[in-house]
């Protein structure tokens, strides 16, 4: 070990890292970031405006120096001499720190590492591994978390890294400071406003539909307002066998689930790669907090197309696997149109049950997917809904019975025709065979044209 006054400390300034002033950082808030770089720390000082740090090795002060480290999401970067003396403006070159994820532990760190270059990285230091950090106490311990990091030199203006790229024939998300963030749309829930978020909001509280002050949805001053009845059976909340909420035990891909939604929720964190958020899903103990966590989970661009589909196949198994909701649906007639009456704008019809009843159905701010869905479902497998093959699956008697008739009648007429034949003809006997064939296979083209018809 080197001797500790032989090492330089590394420099802070207290107002590059102190950006909300009711909030200060302590000694030992610095102390737990840095030690998530270097793991030798020796003493953390503050003398007014200036924070110097000592660590034990040049190893750890060069690390320091090279890298900075994370505090409050941010990257700070460290001065190599006491940015207070003369000769000293900047800290110490900037960098990017770089956090992939996704990749097995069993993936070498140089395939990573060649995959950033690629990309276009400058990569200023080795991969390293995040460790899972304890909530309370927020000390690192020894658990890898199965993210990997490592730092960059900052790109050009205008340059970022992709947020998903492939290493060693896997998916992997890559994440940077400076990357462009996913656009989410800034909708004031009070105003309906596009430019800021209900907690700032300083307008008065307006209809979601025609956006004036005054009433709700589904209020006969609003120019929206339908007063006839639609066709149309409006569902929300848990205690509605139609909502995904209603508690209800269903089994989809193997897996048994509490609710339609802890069902949909954990096939969308497991398509995303996040297993801790799919297990802590199936523990949900309410259908809302399956909900809460798997807004948690960042999904990849192929979910949007596949949320579909998977809530089509997670609601056919509660058609088959729940009676109450299957005669709900089958009870319903078929011109109705089901829709699920929340405030969420792509499962839902963007508003509550009397905004949905009374608002004219283009009017609505949602697109009801859900319902349309099941709708589908209710149209479809409906029991005097349009499905041959399903009745025959039904009544498998009725089948046999025509089809034995059908058999027999061809038969009859195929032998008389044979007769006519032969005697006009004089036939041998593998004429006989031949025609017998073509026959079986005539008549298998019948069935199957029967079979249709039922
Ligand atoms: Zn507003
Ligand atoms: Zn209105």
């Amino acid at each position: 070990m080197e001797n500790t006054k032989m090492i330089k400390p590394v420099y802070l300034r207290n107002r590059d890292i102190q950006t909300d002033k009711s909030n200060p950082i302590s000694d030992y808030i610095l102390a737990c970031a840095v030690g998530t770089v270097v793991s030798d720390i020796k003493c953390i000082q503050r003398d007014r405006d200036l924070w110097r740090i000592y660590v034990e090795s040049r190893e750890s002060c060069n690390l320091l120096i090279s890298e900075g480290f994370e505090l409050q999401n941010k990257t700070v970067a460290v001065f190599d001499n006491n940015p207070f003396s003369a000769g000293t403006e900047k800290p110490s070159e900037d960098v990017v720190r770089i956090t992939v994820r996704g990749i097995p532990l069993s993936v070498d760190d140089t395939c990573i590492k060649n995959m950033l270059e690629k990309l276009g990285a400058i990569l200023t230091s080795d991969i390293k591994y995040e460790k899972i950090r304890n909530p309370n106490t927020f000390k690192m311990t020894e658990i890898l978390n199965g993210n990997r990091f490592v730092y960059m030199k900052p790109m050009e203006q205008g340059k970022f890294l992709p947020k998903s790229s492939e290493c060693a024939g896997l998916k992997c998300s890559i994440f940077h400071k400076g990357q462009p963030t996913t656009k989410r749309s800034i909708l004031c829930t009070n105003c309906w406003g596009d430019d800021h978020l209900r907690f700032n909001c300083e307008y008065e509280t307006c209809c979601k539909v025609c956006k004036n002050p005054g009433h709700s949805p589904g209020d006969k001053a609003c120019s929206k307002y339908d007063p006839s009845p639609k066709d149309i059976i409006a569902f929300s909340g848990k205690d509605d066998v139609m909502s995904n909420f209603y508690p209800c035990d269903i089994k989809i891909f193997g897996i048994s689930h509490a609710s339609a939604e802890h069902a949909f929720q954990y096939s969308k964190a497991m398509r995303s790669g996040d297993l801790i958020r799919a297990s802590s899903v199936r523990n949900a103990a309410t259908a809302l907090e399956a909900k809460r966590i798997g807004a948690q989970v960042t999904v990849p661009d192929h979910w949007i197309q596949q949320r579909e589909d998977i809530m089509r196949k997670v609601l056919e198994a509660k058609f088959d696997q729940v009676i109450e909701f299957r005669d709900k649906i089958s009870a319903t007639g078929s011109s109705t149109l089901l829709v699920e009456a929340a405030f969420d704008d792509y499962w839902g019809s963007g508003l509550d049950k009397k905004g949905t009843m009374y608002t004219g159905m283009k009017a609505w701010p949602g697109k009801n997917t859900m319902g349309q869905i099941l709708t589908d479902i209710g149209r479809s497998r409906r029991p005097n809904a349009p499905q041959r093959k399903q009745s025959d699956e039904n009544h498998p008697s009725y089948y046999i019975c025509l089809n034995e008739i059908v058999f027999s009648l061809y038969t009859y007429i195929f032998i008389f025709s044979i007769i006519c034949i032969s005697n006009i003809l004089k036939m041998s006997n593998i004429h006989y065979i031949f025609f017998f064939l073509f026959y079986c296979y005539y008549y298998k083209y019948l069935n199957v044209s029967s079979c249709e018809m039922i």
